[in-house]
């Protein structure tokens, strides 16, 4: 579903070139959850930014779905650490949105977006405003509205980072049941350990020294899937 191939990044500054990753390659299977935990300043952001199109490659290419990208394509949703939900909407149509801008009628993006509410238990809260709601809930509304396009791949950026200790497992189970339910590919980064373990199916290790990517192949663990 998405390969990565010998990709680098160096940023070029005033008096000095970063290179941020070096020679990383890497191939996730369509509906595989992978984890990418590391150290910060490692490379994980940076990774993430070029399978979102968002950042170009200083060498190598990325393939999704067997197509070489070539910039932000709806084939790969990006879930950032901070919800940013427009606070003037309720919830609803913070989630429905993106198909608003598509000129998808109310009906028709009210039921996608109620039938996603629903998956992470918001169902009630349709109306509620941003503000209204907790962390934990703004961050479930980020992640369905990210799944409105129905990307085939989603990117995560450490999204419960900033959620306290009891709101994270609670969403970390929400996530797993999105997942089993939906069949979509999850890329997840984390600097912690225990929750790249406790989430993916693998797990990459990235070490601090550029291109030292260390793949963890997880003892299989079969999770039911409907
Ligand atoms: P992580 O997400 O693992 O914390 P990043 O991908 O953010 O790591 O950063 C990897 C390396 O690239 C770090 O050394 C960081 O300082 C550097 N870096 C990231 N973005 C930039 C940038 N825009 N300009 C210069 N250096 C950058
Ligand atoms: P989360 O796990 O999403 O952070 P909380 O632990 O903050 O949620 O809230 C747990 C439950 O409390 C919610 O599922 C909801 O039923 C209720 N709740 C939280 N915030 C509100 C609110 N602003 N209005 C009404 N009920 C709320």
């Amino acid at each position: 579903m998405l390969r990565i191939n010998d990709v680098s990044k160096r940023f070029v500054g005033r008096d000095k070139i970063t290179t941020a990753i070096e020679g990383v390659t890497l191939d996730v299977a369509a509906g595989e959850f992978i984890t990418l935990v590391g150290p910060s300043g490692c490379g994980k952001s940076t990774i993430l930014n070029i399978i979102s199109g968002l950042m170009p490659a200083t060498e190598g290419e990325t393939i999704v779905d067997g197509k070489i990208l070539r910039g932000v394509t709806r084939d790969v949703g990006y879930v950032t650490q901070q919800p940013n939900l427009m606070p003037w909407r309720n919830l609803i149509d913070n989630v429905s949105f993106p198909l608003e801008i598509d000129g998808v009628s109310r009906p028709e993006r009210y039921r996608r977006a109620r039938e996603l509410i629903r998956l992470v238990g918001l169902e009630g809260f349709e109306g509620a405003y941003p503000n209204e709601l907790s962390g934990g809930m703004r961050q479930r509304a980020n992640i369905v509205r990210t799944m409105i396009y129905e990307p085939k791949v989603i990117l995560m950026d450490e999204p419960f980072g900033p959620l306290d200790a009891q709101t994270r497992v609670v969403l970390q189970d929400l996530l797993l049941n999105l997942w089993t339910r939906t069949g979509v590919t999850i890329v997840f980064i984390t600097h912690d350990l225990q929750e790249a373990i406790g989430l993916g199916d693998r797990v990459v290790l990235l070490s601090a020294r550029p291109g030292r990517v260390a793949r963890i192949e997880q003892v299989p663990l079969p999770r039911p899937r409907d």
